[in-house]
């Protein structure tokens, strides 16, 4: 059966793509995420999130409301971003609108939301059906998308039998479900995409089909507020943990 997406679903996963695209490494994006508000306690719905990969930081987040529709934002929009920003603690908000925005819109922006312009034309070429799927059984239809790509390196002789010692390089992507935010990792020297739950005590950790002296596990932190996060994490032979991917609660 062919997956179909609404438009202003596909519209939001392009905005998330095109900002992870550009982010530095040390910010991760997170599409379609759920954090739970500081001043109302309940768990809001943000389009796109920006925050800090490697730490346990909620202080740099940045949000955006992704807006796929033929009127115009108006001064609401921006009054909801604004109110949103404050509920999850973000330092700013972007609107980003495929229509342009009223003059009155334009005013109310200030220092904590401003507003982007994305035509829907770029929408053609761009299919997150094309993603690969997550791998949490109890998933419905969620794509998986890659926003980190922690390299590992380990000294040691080739297969070639060649005698030098050589540094060998192993790239992986991680990410996250774009419905049900499960991380997950792909190797690309084996091909293998692990489903690393952040919720699972009983989950020790996983590998990829190459053995090496590393593997991934997730978990959730919290910070010095008590603001939640899920973490991914690489642990190393020696010992150190790395934090390659997070996303707020
Ligand atoms: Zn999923
Ligand atoms: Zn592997």
């Amino acid at each position: 059966m062919k997956e179909t997406r609404p438009d202003w679903e596909i519209y939001e996963r392009m905005v998330a793509r095109l900002i992870a695209d550009q982010s530095e490494t040390g910010l991760c994006v997170t599409p379609n995420a759920k954090v739970m508000g500081k001043i109302s306690h309940t768990t809001r719905p943000i389009d796109v999130v920006i925050e800090a990969r490697h730490d346990t930081d909620n202080t740099r987040r940045l949000i955006v409301d992704a807006k796929h529709r033929r009127q115009k934002a108006d001064v609401k929009d921006i009054e909801e971003l604004l109110g949103l920003v404050n509920d999850v603690g973000a330092t700013h908000g972007y609107l980003v609108t495929s229509s342009g925005y009223t003059k009155a819109a334009g005013r109310r922006t200030q220092m904590s939301a401003s507003i982007r312009i994305m035509p829907v034309d770029r929408l053609e070429n761009f299919d997150p059906s094309t993603w690969p799927k997550c791998k949490n059984p109890l998933c419905k239809q969620g794509r998986i998308f890659w926003d980190g790509y922690p390299e590992m390196s380990l000294k040691g002789f080739p297969v070639d039998k060649s005698s030098e010692l050589k540094t060998m390089r192993f790239v992986h992507y991680v990410g996250k479900c774009d419905r049900c935010g499960t991380f997950h990792v792909w190797c690309i020297t084996c091909n293998d995409t692990l489903l690393v739950q952040h919720d699972n005590e009983e989950d020790h950790g996983h590998q990829c089909r190459c053995r090496l002296p590393w593997f991934w596990l997730a978990s959730v932190e919290e910070d010095e507020e008590s603001c939640k996060s899920a973490e991914l994490h690489a642990a190393l032979g020696n010992g150190q943990i790395i934090t390659v991917d997070r996303r707020g609660l």
